[in-house]
């Protein structure tokens, strides 16, 4: 570890058990084993507030890949897992869900500095939402279950079906929440008794090594849980071909997501696709214009705006624009920028110098486009991968920077007359991952909610998230969906069984 993150680790005084497990040799898990990887090959991670070097990850290779496909083959296969009795899983899952809640504060650490995000939003919104997914998830078990049918067929038949785990279970996760998103996708992958093998973001595995430690405490068979750490263009590539998967669930850039969608229906696996978003905010002129502005604030700059569902487009009815804008930048304006560690901080850094470089280039073409900087647009001075939150104004759909994701701390705002207006630019888009609506009018609003082509849609607020609510895109953000009941039906085969008595 560089010393400048041991200062900054002892300046803001993370906890001992963090600073032990970042001190310790990093290890993948592959059949109920911590192991160094057969390549050898590791990588640094960087602390995103000092730029400096905290740890070093397993790099994995195609090999360690099929190593940890066939434990978690085995096991699906041949080995306890699937066979426990639904209580029994649901006993490991809470089991597991404690750990967690014990392990909290290490986590959000580990979360904040692998990341670079809030401590304080990592405690609160990662790994309280991680415990209460293995929660949720942990009461599935016991309710998953096939329906009998009357048949019409001549005859005397019985007939029912059965829900039966769709088996081995490829995860690839993202670096922006890296062990929520694991959350959404192993805690119902495990409820439906698959096993898994997990691929975290190169950037950020650490929390995932961590849970993959408090996995084997928990005391689940060897190969359920699988994780190898490594590049996506080796092993990301590799899982979404790989014969020994049955299924493959992704959340990740669109870019991305296309080849791993190709690639796993190549073979006929099943998929899930959580891609990208650019997600449109209507601001009516009877909404409550305070609440509205700081609602949208939080719901773009929170996580330095690397959240998928972000908020990041706002349509503004005229009546209330000017006095929207000025309460949004009044707001703006007391949101602390501030390393991850700081309790108080709400604008984190970037996750990488590359992420960085990207947000900055897109505020370089939003002026050159054009539109009009009225707060923020520069990088903060100092070693950390910090930009300053950025807004601009009277934006049009045709830009760039409407357009695309940028995953960054940039809002784009327009106005709208009319509401059916706002309609077509909410819509017009590839994306259709989120939207949210500010109004008081239930007419208005409940004549909008049809409307909107997207997979959420939030009213008077953003990212309002449980366990008990499908999470999945329209359009270009994406195909199946995460967490729900919803989300179990895409982790389990459905099997048609007819028994003749004649
Ligand atoms: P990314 O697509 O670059 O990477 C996601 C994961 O895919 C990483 O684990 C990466 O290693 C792996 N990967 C990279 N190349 C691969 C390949 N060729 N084959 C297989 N796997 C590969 O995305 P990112 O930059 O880590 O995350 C940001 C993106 O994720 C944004 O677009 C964001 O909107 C999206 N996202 C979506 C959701 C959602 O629920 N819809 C949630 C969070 C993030």
């Amino acid at each position: 570890m560089d010393a400048i993150v041991r200062n900054y680790l002892e300046q803001f005084g993370a906890g001992e058990k963090t600073r032990r497990f970042l001190d310790r040799p990093h290890a993948m898990l592959i059949d109920g084993e911590f192991v160094a990887g057969e390549g050898g090959e590791r990588l640094d991670v960087i602390e995103p507030s000092t730029a400096g070097v905290i740890a070093q990850i397993p790099l994995a290779t195609k090999g360690d890949l099929d190593r940890a496909v066939a434990a978690a083959r085995r096991q699906f296969d041949g080995g306890p897992w699937r066979r426990l009795k639904p209580l029994e899983r649901e006993r490991l899952l809470h089991r597991l869900a404690d750990l967690i809640e014990a392990h909290a504060e290490e986590l959000a650490e580990i979360e904040s500095i692998d990341v670079g995000k809030s401590v304080t939003q990592a405690r609160e919104v990662d790994i309280q939402g991680t415990v209460d997914t293995f929660r949720y998830f942990a009461g599935w078990p016991s309710k998953i279950h096939g329906r009998t049918v009357e048949p019409s067929l001549p005859g005397s038949h019985v007939a029912y079906t059965r829900k039966e785990p769709v088996g081995v279970v490829g995860v690839i996760v993202p670096w922006n929440f890296p062990l929520q998103t694991l959350a959404w996708k192993v805690a119902a992958a495990l409820a439906a008794g698959c096993t898994v093998v997990i691929k975290p973001a190169e950037l950020t595995s650490l929390s995932t090594l961590r849970f993959a430690e408090l996995i084997q405490e928990a005391g689940f068979p060897d190969g359920v849980v699988n994780v190898v750490t490594g590049r996506g263009n080796v092993v990301g590539a590799a899982m979404a071909c790989h014969p020994g998967i049955d299924k493959v669930t992704f959340t990740g850039s669109t870019e991305v997501g296309r080849n791993v969608g190709r690639s796993a229906v190549g073979g006929i696996r099943r998929v899930t696709l959580e891609l990208g978003g650019k997600s449109p905010v209507l601001v009516l002129d009877d909404a409550d214009v305070d609440a509205a502005a700081r609602a949208v604030a939080n719901g773009m700059f929170f996580n330095a705006g690397q959240v998928c569902d972000a908020g990041s487009r706002v349509y503004v009815q005229r009546k209330v624009h000017d006095r929207f804008l000025a309460a949004l930048l009044e707001y703006t304006r007391t949101l602390k920028i501030a390393p991850g560690l700081d309790r108080d901080c709400f604008i984190s850094p970037l996750v990488s110098a590359l992420q960085k470089d990207r947000v900055m280039t897109y505020i370089e073409t939003g002026r050159r486009e054009g539109a009009e900087l009225v707060y923020g647009g520069r990088e903060v001075d100092g070693r950390g991968y910090f930009v300053q939150p950025t807004i601009f104004a009277n934006c049009r759909n045709d830009m760039k920077i409407v357009r695309e994701e940028i995953f960054g701390p940039v809002l784009v705002t327009a106005p709208f007359d009319e509401v059916s207006e706002a309609l077509t630019l909410a819509n017009d888009s590839p994306y259709g991952l989120a939207a949210a609506i500010y109004s008081n009018d239930l007419k208005r609003v409940h004549a909008l909610i049809p409307e909107l082509r997207a997979g959420s849609v939030y009213v008077n607020a953003h990212s309002t998230i449980d366990p008990s609510m499908p999470f999945g895109g329209f359009k270009e953000s994406g195909f199946g969906k995460d967490l729900g009941a919803e989300q179990l039906d895409s982790l389990t085969e459905t099997k048609a069984v007819w028994i003749t008595l004649d």
